[in-house]
């Protein structure tokens, strides 16, 4: 069965305006066609960015603009957060959802980021559903625990059609911003281990048609041997993301990948 293919950026906090615009010009400048048929490139600047993002991508398909996250609610007095709805009225494409870093930092839960979900596709926004272990559980070897835990948590109730639309990344904590990548066997193992949790909630073809993207320092130079595993369907790519250069070159180590 073919998956989508997805190389996401998340630039989290950085770039400027001026800086954010460059980068879309050169990339728009540099993309090679031919090298990215099939893949959905998707970048996911601050918010502030988004909507000179959506204006500037607006005549290239393959490439979706995503948010770094929503609130949990529909609307109402929660100053300084961003709705769904309010994403989904600037054309913004996707949401990322549970990204460790907004656990960590912002303690956002297994409910909150389950919440999250139903707010993104409500308004028709494809959720990128972040999970993924702390180096203490991976080292105790509590790791495919903690996966099927936060996966049941945040899908559980959806139907088969609602996760249609969703993307999972599987960031490993401990590799996220560190510069060790997870190895190709390991990234793997905990691919098919979330694609059988998958076929247990929603059944086999539900689960074969899911992306499950890796994360956790991707760079041009280890992109292709994770993505030639065939449970890896593309990656969520921090750091090496804010280069044009290096992004593409990621997206075209994908763009390599036939199912
Ligand atoms: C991320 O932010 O989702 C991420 C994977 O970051 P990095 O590629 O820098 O590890």
């Amino acid at each position: 069965m073919s998956r989508r293919r997805v190389a996401a950026a998340n630039w989290k906090m950085n770039k400027s305006f001026a800086e954010a615009e460059l980068f879309v010009e050169r990339l728009l400048e540099d993309i090679d066609p031919d090298k990215t048929e099939g893949v959905h490139i998707v970048l996911t600047p601050p918010y502030i960015h988004l909507q000179n993002l959506v204006e500037m991508l607006t005549l290239n398909e393959g490439i979706a603009v995503a948010a770094q996250n929503c609130h949990h609610e529909a609307q109402g007095a929660y100053t300084g957060e961003v709705s769904a709805s309010m994403l989904k009225s600037i054309d913004v494409d996707a949401v990322l959802v549970g990204h460790s870093e907004r656990r960590q930092y912002f303690g956002e839960n297994d409910m909150i980021v389950s919440k999250k979900i139903h707010r993104a596709l409500e308004n028709d926004l494809m959720p990128v559903y972040c999970c993924g272990e702390t180096l203490e559980q991976r080292e105790s070897g509590a790791h495919l625990g903690t996966v099927t835990h936060q996966i049941e948590a945040a899908l559980t109730g959806l139907s088969a059609q609602q996760m249609q639309q969703l993307v999972i990344a599987y960031e490993p904590v401990w590799a996220i911003g560190t510069g060790k990548t997870a190895t190709v066997e390991q990234a793997g193992e905990m691919h098919q281990h979330i694609r059988s949790v998958l076929e247990r909630l929603f059944g086999k073809e539900s689960a074969e048609s899911t992306s499950i993207l890796y994360g956790g320092s991707v760079k041009a130079s280890n992109a292709a041997e994770l993505f030639a595993h065939p449970h890896i369907d593309g990656g969520l790519v921090g750091g090496a993301s804010l280069d044009p250069e290096e992004f593409l070159a990621i997206v075209y180590a994908l763009g390599h990948k036939r199912f």
